[in-house]
């Protein structure tokens, strides 16, 4: 089953919610495993992480010709 991670506005903490597919297009009902709210977003972490990593070359060595420069 797919897991799904989310961010608390309330407490600002993240947790992981495990939903099927169905659950989720039906319209999942999330409340923060920490505080119990329902201010929760999803927080789309395998996006963010990859574009991360794609940008820390061009951060760290200038260039992406991988030292021939
Ligand atoms: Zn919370």
């Amino acid at each position: 089953m797919p897991a799904y991670e989310y961010r608390c506005d309330d407490c600002n903490e993240t947790f992981t919610v495990i939903a099927s597919m169905s659950e989720k297009e039906k319209g999942l009902q999330v409340v923060c495993k920490i505080c119990g709210s329902s201010n929760v977003r999803q927080v789309y972490s395998s996006i963010s992480v990859g574009a991360k990593n794609k940008d820390l070359p061009i951060i760290g060595g200038g260039c992406s010709c991988g030292g021939a420069c």
